[in-house]
Protein backbone atom coordinates (compact mmCIF):
# COMPACT_ATOMS: atom_id res chain seq x y z
CA UNK A 1 0.00 0.00 0.00
CA UNK A 2 1.16 3.57 -0.55
CA UNK A 3 3.03 5.16 2.40
CA UNK A 4 3.77 8.42 3.78
CA UNK A 5 8.18 8.12 3.31
CA UNK A 6 11.41 9.91 4.26
CA UNK A 7 14.78 9.18 3.17
CA UNK A 8 17.71 10.89 4.11
CA UNK A 9 20.26 10.61 1.70
CA UNK A 10 23.67 11.36 3.37
CA UNK A 11 25.68 10.73 0.42
CA UNK A 12 29.55 10.95 1.25
CA UNK A 13 29.58 12.94 4.78
CA UNK A 14 29.91 12.72 8.53
CA UNK A 15 32.65 11.12 10.36
CA UNK A 16 31.73 8.12 12.75
CA UNK A 17 30.81 10.29 15.69
CA UNK A 18 28.74 12.53 14.16
CA UNK A 19 26.86 9.75 12.22
CA UNK A 20 26.18 8.69 15.58
CA UNK A 21 25.01 12.08 16.87
CA UNK A 22 22.79 12.78 13.71
CA UNK A 23 21.16 9.16 14.40
CA UNK A 24 20.61 9.75 17.81
CA UNK A 25 19.05 12.91 17.45
CA UNK A 26 16.94 11.69 14.56
CA UNK A 27 15.56 8.53 16.61
CA UNK A 28 14.39 10.41 19.56
CA UNK A 29 13.00 13.36 17.89
CA UNK A 30 10.92 11.53 15.69
CA UNK A 31 9.67 9.10 18.75
CA UNK A 32 9.01 12.18 21.03
CA UNK A 33 7.46 14.45 18.03
CA UNK A 34 5.89 12.34 15.13
CA UNK A 35 2.06 11.02 15.58
CA UNK A 36 1.38 10.38 12.04
CA UNK A 37 2.04 7.15 10.37
CA UNK A 38 5.09 7.81 8.10
CA UNK A 39 8.16 5.50 7.52
CA UNK A 40 11.64 7.20 8.13
CA UNK A 41 14.70 5.95 5.66
CA UNK A 42 18.38 7.03 7.39
CA UNK A 43 20.81 6.30 4.09
CA UNK A 44 24.58 7.01 5.83
CA UNK A 45 27.52 5.85 4.36
CA UNK A 46 27.58 1.78 3.50
CA UNK A 47 30.54 2.01 6.38
CA UNK A 48 28.37 3.15 9.73
CA UNK A 49 25.45 0.97 8.66
CA UNK A 50 26.07 -2.09 10.72
CA UNK A 51 26.61 0.06 13.48
CA UNK A 52 23.73 2.41 13.17
CA UNK A 53 21.50 -0.59 12.89
CA UNK A 54 21.81 -1.57 16.52
CA UNK A 55 20.77 2.34 17.45
CA UNK A 56 17.63 1.35 15.18
CA UNK A 57 16.75 -1.81 16.26
CA UNK A 58 14.12 -0.53 19.38
CA UNK A 59 12.79 2.52 16.78
CA UNK A 60 9.55 1.53 15.34
CA UNK A 61 9.50 3.75 12.46
CA UNK A 62 13.33 4.47 11.56
CA UNK A 63 14.92 2.10 9.17
CA UNK A 64 18.20 1.74 7.44
CA UNK A 65 18.82 2.41 3.70
CA UNK A 66 21.67 1.69 2.17
CA UNK A 67 22.87 4.16 -0.78
CA UNK A 68 24.10 1.62 -3.70
CA UNK A 69 24.47 -2.31 -4.25
CA UNK A 70 26.65 -4.16 -7.12
CA UNK A 71 24.31 -5.88 -9.22
CA UNK A 72 26.29 -9.46 -7.88
CA UNK A 73 25.66 -11.09 -5.11
CA UNK A 74 29.88 -11.81 -4.35
CA UNK A 75 32.63 -12.41 -6.74
CA UNK A 76 35.64 -10.23 -7.24
CA UNK A 77 34.67 -6.64 -7.27
CA UNK A 78 37.21 -4.76 -5.05
CA UNK A 79 35.47 -2.62 -3.11
CA UNK A 80 31.77 -3.28 -3.95
CA UNK A 81 29.25 -4.29 -1.65
CA UNK A 82 26.56 -6.31 -2.66
CA UNK A 83 22.84 -6.56 -1.43
CA UNK A 84 22.83 -9.61 0.24
CA UNK A 85 25.58 -8.27 2.58
CA UNK A 86 23.49 -4.78 3.12
CA UNK A 87 20.32 -7.54 3.83
CA UNK A 88 22.50 -9.69 6.41
CA UNK A 89 23.05 -6.49 8.23
CA UNK A 90 19.61 -5.78 8.63
CA UNK A 91 19.27 -2.96 6.06
CA UNK A 92 15.84 -2.23 4.48
CA UNK A 93 15.84 -0.55 1.67
CA UNK A 94 18.83 0.89 -1.06
CA UNK A 95 18.84 3.73 -3.43
CA UNK A 96 19.39 2.62 -6.63
CA UNK A 97 19.72 5.16 -9.83
CA UNK A 98 20.72 7.92 -8.24
CA UNK A 99 21.53 10.74 -10.62
CA UNK A 100 25.38 11.00 -9.10
CA UNK A 101 25.87 7.64 -9.75
CA UNK A 102 24.66 7.25 -13.17
CA UNK A 103 26.86 10.37 -13.81
CA UNK A 104 30.16 9.95 -11.93
CA UNK A 105 29.65 6.32 -12.04
CA UNK A 106 28.27 5.67 -15.40
CA UNK A 107 25.44 3.37 -14.30
CA UNK A 108 22.99 2.59 -17.27
CA UNK A 109 19.62 1.68 -17.08
CA UNK A 110 20.37 -1.95 -17.97
CA UNK A 111 22.94 -2.02 -15.15
CA UNK A 112 20.24 -0.44 -12.81
CA UNK A 113 17.97 -3.03 -13.75
CA UNK A 114 20.27 -6.07 -12.92
CA UNK A 115 20.74 -4.04 -9.47
CA UNK A 116 16.73 -3.83 -8.73
CA UNK A 117 16.40 -7.55 -9.26
CA UNK A 118 19.75 -8.02 -6.88
CA UNK A 119 17.87 -6.24 -4.36
CA UNK A 120 14.28 -7.15 -4.72
CA UNK A 121 15.73 -11.09 -4.97
CA UNK A 122 17.20 -10.15 -1.18
CA UNK A 123 14.63 -8.67 0.46
CA UNK A 124 15.75 -4.94 -0.03
CA UNK A 125 13.51 -2.61 -1.58
CA UNK A 126 14.46 -0.27 -3.76
CA UNK A 127 13.95 3.80 -3.72
CA UNK A 128 14.56 4.24 -7.54
CA UNK A 129 15.63 7.74 -8.62
CA UNK A 130 14.91 8.72 -12.08
CA UNK A 131 14.81 12.53 -13.02
CA UNK A 132 16.02 15.10 -16.16
CA UNK A 133 18.69 17.43 -16.63
CA UNK A 134 17.63 20.98 -17.00
CA UNK A 135 18.68 20.51 -20.79
CA UNK A 136 16.23 18.00 -21.32
CA UNK A 137 13.72 19.55 -19.67
CA UNK A 138 14.10 22.78 -21.44
CA UNK A 139 14.23 20.05 -24.52
CA UNK A 140 10.51 20.00 -24.40
CA UNK A 141 10.51 15.95 -23.87
CA UNK A 142 11.19 15.51 -20.56
CA UNK A 143 8.08 13.65 -19.30
CA UNK A 144 8.45 10.32 -21.60
CA UNK A 145 12.00 10.60 -20.92
CA UNK A 146 12.12 10.10 -17.05
CA UNK A 147 8.81 7.50 -18.02
CA UNK A 148 11.41 6.06 -20.44
CA UNK A 149 13.93 5.27 -16.78
CA UNK A 150 11.10 3.66 -15.25
CA UNK A 151 10.32 1.38 -18.19
CA UNK A 152 14.03 0.52 -19.04
CA UNK A 153 14.96 -0.54 -15.18
CA UNK A 154 11.60 -1.93 -14.09
CA UNK A 155 8.92 -2.91 -16.04
CA UNK A 156 10.65 -6.53 -16.45
CA UNK A 157 9.06 -6.69 -12.96
CA UNK A 158 6.34 -8.70 -12.02
CA UNK A 159 3.46 -6.68 -9.99
CA UNK A 160 4.17 -8.75 -6.95
CA UNK A 161 7.90 -7.46 -6.91
CA UNK A 162 6.88 -4.13 -8.54
CA UNK A 163 5.17 -3.50 -5.23
CA UNK A 164 8.15 -3.16 -3.17
CA UNK A 165 9.67 -0.49 -4.72
CA UNK A 166 9.31 2.98 -4.19
CA UNK A 167 10.38 5.77 -6.92
CA UNK A 168 12.04 8.83 -6.32
CA UNK A 169 11.56 11.48 -9.35
CA UNK A 170 14.47 13.70 -8.61
CA UNK A 171 14.85 17.11 -11.70
CA UNK A 172 18.51 16.74 -11.61
CA UNK A 173 18.42 20.62 -11.98
CA UNK A 174 17.01 20.66 -8.63
CA UNK A 175 19.31 18.65 -6.80
CA UNK A 176 22.22 20.25 -4.17
CA UNK A 177 21.55 23.58 -6.26
CA UNK A 178 18.20 25.41 -4.24
CA UNK A 179 16.17 25.32 -6.79
CA UNK A 180 13.31 23.02 -6.25
CA UNK A 181 10.86 21.63 -8.67
CA UNK A 182 7.49 23.78 -7.67
CA UNK A 183 4.45 21.88 -6.29
CA UNK A 184 2.85 22.36 -9.62
CA UNK A 185 6.04 20.61 -11.41
CA UNK A 186 6.39 18.16 -8.88
CA UNK A 187 2.90 16.94 -9.11
CA UNK A 188 2.52 17.02 -12.71
CA UNK A 189 5.42 14.63 -12.94
CA UNK A 190 4.07 12.63 -10.22
CA UNK A 191 1.05 12.12 -11.71
CA UNK A 192 2.41 10.98 -15.29
CA UNK A 193 5.12 8.72 -13.87
CA UNK A 194 1.67 7.55 -11.89
CA UNK A 195 -0.67 7.21 -15.06
CA UNK A 196 2.58 5.40 -16.67
CA UNK A 197 2.77 2.26 -13.83
CA UNK A 198 -1.11 2.35 -14.51
CA UNK A 199 -0.30 1.71 -18.70
CA UNK A 200 1.96 -1.38 -17.48
CA UNK A 201 0.85 -2.69 -14.09
CA UNK A 202 -3.12 -1.58 -13.52
CA UNK A 203 -4.67 1.35 -11.90
CA UNK A 204 -4.53 -0.17 -8.23
CA UNK A 205 -0.72 -0.87 -8.29
CA UNK A 206 -0.14 2.31 -9.70
CA UNK A 207 -2.35 3.82 -6.99
CA UNK A 208 -0.08 1.95 -4.32
CA UNK A 209 3.12 2.91 -5.43
CA UNK A 210 5.06 5.56 -3.29
CA UNK A 211 6.98 8.02 -5.28
CA UNK A 212 9.00 10.30 -3.63
CA UNK A 213 10.14 14.08 -4.44
CA UNK A 214 13.75 15.07 -4.31
CA UNK A 215 15.72 18.31 -5.12
CA UNK A 216 16.64 21.22 -2.25
CA UNK A 217 13.32 19.56 -0.39
CA UNK A 218 13.49 21.69 3.29
CA UNK A 219 11.44 22.61 6.25
CA UNK A 220 10.26 25.20 4.52
CA UNK A 221 8.99 23.92 1.46
CA UNK A 222 8.23 20.32 2.04
CA UNK A 223 4.70 20.89 3.77
CA UNK A 224 3.85 22.46 0.07
CA UNK A 225 4.71 19.64 -1.94
CA UNK A 226 4.10 17.02 0.21
CA UNK A 227 0.51 18.19 -0.10
CA UNK A 228 0.52 17.28 -3.84
CA UNK A 229 -2.15 14.05 -4.36
CA UNK A 230 0.57 11.97 -6.23
CA UNK A 231 3.56 13.16 -4.11
CA UNK A 232 3.92 10.41 -1.01
CA UNK A 233 7.37 12.10 0.56
CA UNK A 234 10.63 12.99 -0.08
CA UNK A 235 14.16 11.66 -0.69
CA UNK A 236 16.24 14.42 0.95
CA UNK A 237 19.90 15.07 0.62
CA UNK A 238 21.44 18.17 2.73
CA UNK A 239 18.88 19.19 4.73
CA UNK A 240 19.13 15.28 5.94
CA UNK A 241 22.19 16.19 7.68
CA UNK A 242 20.52 18.16 10.26
CA UNK A 243 18.48 16.61 12.55
CA UNK A 244 16.52 19.26 13.45
CA UNK A 245 15.55 20.23 9.69
CA UNK A 246 15.30 16.72 9.11
CA UNK A 247 12.57 15.90 11.34
CA UNK A 248 10.80 18.98 10.67
CA UNK A 249 10.26 17.49 6.91
CA UNK A 250 9.13 14.68 8.37
CA UNK A 251 6.97 16.02 10.64
CA UNK A 252 5.40 18.77 7.36
CA UNK A 253 2.50 15.34 6.37
C1 LIG B 1 19.53 13.92 -3.40
O1 LIG B 1 20.71 13.94 -3.68
O2 LIG B 1 18.88 12.86 -3.45
C2 LIG B 1 18.91 15.18 -3.02
C3 LIG B 1 17.61 15.28 -3.09
O3 LIG B 1 19.76 16.19 -2.63
P1 LIG B 1 19.36 17.65 -2.11
O4 LIG B 1 18.19 17.49 -1.19
O5 LIG B 1 20.57 18.15 -1.42
O6 LIG B 1 19.00 18.45 -3.32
Amino acid sequence: MRQYLVAGNWKMNKTLHEALALTSEVVNMISDEVTTPVTVVLCPPTAYLSTLNRYLETSRNVVLGAQNCHEKAAGAYTGEVSAPMLQSIGVSYVILGHSERRQYFGETSSQLAEKVNSALTNGLKPIFCCGESLEQREGGDYVALVQNQLTESLFHLSAEAFANVVIAYEPIWAIGTGLTASSQQAQEMHAALRGHLAGKYGPQVADDTTILYGGSCNEKNAQELFAQPDVDGGLIGGASLKSREFVNIVKSF
